[in-house]
């Protein structure tokens, strides 16, 4: 093995992908945005693709031009797309765009004219999140689309949105939302607007509100065995996920300090006993956090070893314990799905006081992403 590397379960992907088919009758749309959260878009795109997805979905427009041009037949969207993209490249490619405001809409209404096709669109409509979305000047926005689709300059594909809390399902904010969400529906109806697919359910959603599945679910975290929220949903496993990635490195030294050496940049940490310290091959710029505290760590020799003291740039240092047998260029886990009693990816996270979401996706290029058979 390498200095480091990032495994990616497939086959875990392809489950979790089919476990949410089994609990829907919504299509199911892979969320495959930021390199499919860390885990390379491609590999897992194919393999969501294989496994049932109906769609494909990314936040980038370049991010769907690699799908579509990696060979995924699936129809795709790309839903955060700022004005001055290559939308003539979109539309000839098939790619699905979401349109949040006048100035995109007009803009893919020329592309469309440029290149003689009609592009397939979605409308965004903010419900309560306030970030995304036509916001309260709605009504002016419907106007406008209203001509463009009578003037068969768009076909409007979807109508969706997006929930600001939806790991909390007791919030009531999430109903809310849903009515926002079908007036907005009914007044585009009213201007004669009827857009064949309605979407709005995150992976949060998707598990907790069936009345939230609508026509389509967008299945991100889960996809890749995560949960939306440990504390208000559960982990991993009491959602029957399968998390998908597992990160190793390697220990480029181990050496035995006395009690009382500090340890790291600002001498923050502290050997408290004689022991055996480990240098482990990653760092801050490889996506480990550099605030990760002592709760989190690596798998070796058949034990945990806890982080002592501040991540680096390219490495860090555990502290293997006195009587470790872990050596100079062992291989050591650092974190994968728990079941050999290394640290989760959800350990890595509180430890860093994060999310989950965050740990896979800033995994960095450095990291080669391998993909075993079983
Ligand atoms: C990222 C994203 C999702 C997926 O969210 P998860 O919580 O990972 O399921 C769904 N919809 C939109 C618009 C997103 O940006």
């Amino acid at each position: 093995m390498s200095r480091a590397s990032a495994e990616i379960n497939l086959s875990a992907i392809a489950d979790n992908l089919k476990f949410i088919k089994s609990k829907t009758n919504a299509q199911v749309l892979a969320v495959v945005k930021a390199d499919a959260y860390g885990h390379g878009l491609l590999p897992v795109a194919r393999a969501a693709q294989d496994a049932g997805a109906d769609w494909l979905g990314t936040a980038l427009l370049e991010e769907a031009i690699t799908l579509r041009n990696g060979g995924i037949t699936k129809p795709i969207i790309a839903w955060l797309t700022p004005v001055g993209e290559d939308f003539k490249a979109a539309i000839n490619l098939d790619i699905d765009l979401s349109i949040s405001s006048t100035e995109l809409l007009n803009e893919i209404v020329l592309a469309g004219k440029s290149v003689k096709k009609i592009p397939r669109v979605h409308i965004e409509v903010d419900t309560g999140m306030s970030r995304g979305g036509v916001g309260d000047d709605w009504q002016i926005f419907l106007e406008k689309l209203s001509i463009s689709a009578k003037n068969n300059e768009i076909n409007i594909v979807g109508i969706w949105s997006h929930f600001a809390r939806a790991d909390e399902p007791d919030e009531g904010m999430n109903k809310e939302q849903l009515n926002v969400f079908e007036d907005r529906i009914n007044s585009a109806a009213a201007a004669g607007i009827k857009a064949e697919l309605i979407h709005i359910a995150n992976s949060a959603a998707s598990l907790t509100s069936k009345a939230a599945h609508k026509s389509i679910i967008r299945w991100g975290i889960g996809l890749y065995g995560l949960s939306p929220d440990i504390n208000n949903l559960g982990d991993s496993k009491s959602l029957y996920l399968k998390p998908a990635m597992r990160l190793k490195a390697k220990l480029h030294l181990v050496k035995a300090v006395k009690a009382g050496v500090s340890v790291g940049y600002g001498g923050t940490a502290a050997a408290k006993s004689d022991t055996k310290l480990g240098v482990v091959t990653l760092g801050y710029a490889d996506g480990v956090p550099r605030n990760a505290n002592n709760l989190a760590g690596v798998f070796v020799d058949g034990k945990r070893a806890p982080l002592i003291g501040r991540v680096s740039m390219d490495q860090f240092v555990v502290d293997l314990g006195i009587n470790s047998l872990a050596k100079t260029g062992d291989e050591v886990i650092v974190f994968g799905d728990g079941s050999s009693g290394e640290y989760t990816i959800d350990e890595w996270a509180k430890a860093s006081g994060t999310i989950n979401y965050e740990i896979v996706t800033r995994i960095g290029p450095r990291v080669p992403r391998i993909y075993p058979r079983e």
